[in-house]
């Protein structure tokens, strides 16, 4: 191949972005929902700096990370390319790493414990800044998961938005590697009905298509956009 078919070639990623996108748009198609209905949020961690660009290049400008510390090397120069970019933090937060949290995410989708909203409404009140938040929902109550169990999650929800105000915007689950994920979706969906919350994070890059089908708003694809992480 000369340089000229190589630099007007897709990328892996748009290649792969684009297989995605036709699938997202079926599974809406499949149930009557409008395609603009879903977001795909791209999950760049353990992907350098140049690889994830290939996303930005493509025009994805979505995306999620799991690790405040990987994020803060990372994106502040991504961000000064792509000014536009939301970022999610789609991974467990100590409350030690709040500033720096607040400071690079646009959505924080882990909310799962009452010390985390007390200190995210602390940091608000000190602050005045705190960005969207979703809760999480260990929907498959295990023990070594992150996330509030389904018991607890009404009481939590209300709390986070009636005593603290905070800006709860919807739901994130992470269903067991082990089990079929359709039920965790369903009973993502139903909390999240209850309280008239709107977005509903759920579907990786194994079960996205059964997630759009059952209502996800948000589908967090890593492997499936930049291929396998090599840990
Ligand atoms: C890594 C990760 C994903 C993406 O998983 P893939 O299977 O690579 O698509 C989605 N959500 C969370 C919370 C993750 O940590």
């Amino acid at each position: 191949m000369s340089n000229h078919d190589l630099s007007s070639a897709k990328s892996d990623v748009a290649q792969n972005l684009a297989e995605i996108q036709d699938n997202i748009n079926a599974a809406c198609a499949a149930v009557n929902r409008d395609k603009n209905e879903v977001t795909l949020v791209c999950v760049s961690k353990n992907h350098e700096a140049d690889h994830v660009r290939k996303a930005l290049l493509d025009g994805r400008r979505v995306f999620g990370e799991n690790r405040v510390q990987e994020a803060s090397g990372k994106w502040p120069g991504l961000r000064e390319e792509f000014p536009d970019i939301e970022l999610h933090l789609i991974g467990p937060l100590q409350t030690n790493k709040i500033k720096d949290a607040v400071h690079l995410f646009d959505v924080i989708e882990t909310v799962d414990r009452p010390k985390l909203a007390n200190a995210l409404a602390k940091h608000r009140d000190n602050t005045g800044q705190c960005p969207d938040l979703l809760i999480q929902i260990n929907t498959g109550e295990e023990d070594q998961k992150a996330g509030i169990s389904p018991k607890e999650a009404d009481a939590f929800i209300v709390m986070c938005r009636e005593e603290l105000k905070l800006p709860i915007k919807g739901l994130m689950c992470i269903p067991p590697v082990d089990e079929e994920p359709a039920p965790h979706f369903t009973l993502l969906g139903k909390i999240a009905d209850r309280h008239g919350l709107e977005i509903r994070s759920m579907g990786m890059s194994g079960d996205y298509a059964s997630a759009i089908r059952l209502g996800a708003t948000h589908v967090r694809v890593g492997t499936a956009v930049f291929g396998s992480r090599g840990y």
